[in-house]
């Protein structure tokens, strides 16, 4: 028992919950009632989120049917730890694991014109970590973009960064074009001297001056770290900067967000001399058994995109530009609408004339729109639970085969609500119907690319 917590209800969790939980659990008379109850929860999320609602999560994707089998495919019940090779495993019996992993490998240094890349990141925060453990020591100082800016928790303080014990400096940003402020960026670099600096945005419309930013590291041999947790889809299908190649030293990113595959992680990097540190970080100090099953549902996801990401990742842009302007023409402010709204999957509305992030959230989640509040620049740390951005992503929706003219359609049910203050719950009916001709998955070697797009394959 920790002594820390005074008082002995005490829950991280929302309490209530938690007691309906127990309430289900109290009144199941056998352990097979209690899977059934699981059973049910499962499926209820599947209807609604699955069929019935227009996701706009940015971090969320739907993989294809083929992925998706794979998650439960047999060999997630093995055990491979360590390196591929009969020399390098504890394991004997994994002759074909080494084969889908070495697949998996070799499928990632192709999607992402890379020397090195590792499968065993069972999430990207893992691969963040990997990277603060083989290229920085406790005091070092490192910098990296700041929440309101579209920082994410695992290169500041209170993540992995953190807990490696660094000293973290803010990247300078320009608030207005939502970029790098680079003279100020070079000017403190030059003072501060950080070994590794961290573009790693939740937050991303724009793309970042690497070049500029790896040239004023040269002088005291920093390096540069791209946080691609986002971006990687878009990465590998060529429709965003190309990190390895202006300057970033590695790349890391999440798996399951515009990758589109199994939630977890992924990095690549070019120089030899990166790979002993950020191996040895990954096994034996970050992963033992890596999930094989999430591994060549990986490789799937590669092969996916190396068929079909160019396609996808430029309807996915452009579908989040069609979704910004139109957005904008219904009197829902979107930032960066003088460049042109995003060039990435991202949109992000100014929802402070709606009553905030939180409340907008959860208003829009009534008519089966899912979205998520969001810092902005300007809110200030006691905001951050309640902020004044709400975050739109375009990956899901771009799958099920919509292109720019649902947009317009998607942005009229959210000004609906937001703007001329329709009950949700009858806009929600509209959205069910829509969404009823978008239940196919496209950009997959069973579906091909959607009917709008010409050159089927
Ligand atoms: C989402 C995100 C992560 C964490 O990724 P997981 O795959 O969920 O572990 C790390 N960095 C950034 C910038 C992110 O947006």
């Amino acid at each position: 028992m920790t002594t820390t917590v005074a008082d002995s209800t005490f829950e991280v969790h929302d309490p209530a919950i938690l007691a309906g939980a127990r309430a289900i659990l109290d009144a199941c008379c056998s352990g097979q009632e209690m899977q059934d109850a699981v059973l049910a929860a499962v499926r209820r999320n599947e209807r609604w989120r699955g069929e019935q609602c227009i996701n706009l999560l940015a971090p969320e994707a739907p993989t294809s049917p083929a992925v998706r089998a794979l998650l439960s495919s047999e060999v997630g019940t093995r055990a491979a730890e360590g390196h591929i090779g009969r020399v390098n495993r504890w394991f004997a019996g994994t002759a074909h694991i080494d084969e889908i992993e070495a697949l998996c490998v070799e499928l990632l240094k192709q999607v992402f014109r890379a020397r090195y890349a590792d499968h065993r990141l069972v999430a990207s925060m893992i691969g963040n970590l990997a990277v603060y453990t083989a290229l920085t020591a406790p005091g070092d100082v490192i910098m990296s973009i700041p929440q309101p800016f579209g920082g994410h928790s695992s290169n500041r303080p209170d993540g992995p960064a953190g807990v490696r014990g660094l000293k973290i400096v803010d990247v300078p940003m320009d608030p207005v074009e939502l970029e790098v402020d680079l003279d100020l960026f070079r000017k403190t670099a030059a003072l501060v001297r950080p070994k590794l600096v961290a573009l790693g945005a939740s937050m991303t419309l724009f793309p970042f001056p690497l070049r500029e930013m790896s040239a004023a590291l040269e002088e005291w041999g920093g390096k540069l770290f791209f946080d691609g947790a986002h971006q990687v889809g878009l990465i590998a299908g060529g429709q965003f900067q190309d990190p390895l190649r202006e300057g970033a030293a590695v790349l890391t990113g999440s798996a399951g967000k515009t990758f589109s595959g199994p939630q977890s992680g992924i990095i690549v990097w070019d120089d030899p001399a990166l790979t002993q540190p950020i191996t040895q970080a990954i096994f034996p100090v970050l992963a033992a058994t890596h999930q094989v099953n999430r591994v060549a549902a990986l490789a799937v996801a590669a092969a996916e995109m190396i068929a079909f990401g160019e396609r996808y990742m430029a309807q996915i842009v452009g579908n989040a530009q069609a979704l910004g302007a139109a957005l904008a023409a219904r009197g829902i402010p979107v930032l960066g609408a003088h460049k042109g709204y995003t060039r990435t999957h991202q949109v992000i509305a100014d929802a402070r004339a709606f009553g905030g992030g939180l409340d907008t959230a959860h208003t829009l989640a009534r008519a089966n729109l899912i979205t998520n509040k969001n810092l902005i620049p300007g809110d200030r740390p006691e905001d951050w639970d309640r902020p004044g951005g709400l975050r739109l992503g375009t990956i899901e929706v771009t799958r099920l085969g919509m292109g720019e003219p649902e947009m317009a359609t998607i942005a009229g049910f959210m000004a609906r609500v937001l703007v001329e203050r329709e009950a949700p719950e009858s806009v929600m009916e509209d959205v069910i119907d829509f969404r009823q001709g978008y239940q196919t998955l496209y950009y997959d070697f069973e579906q091909g690319l959607p009917p709008h797009l010409p050159n089927r394959s």
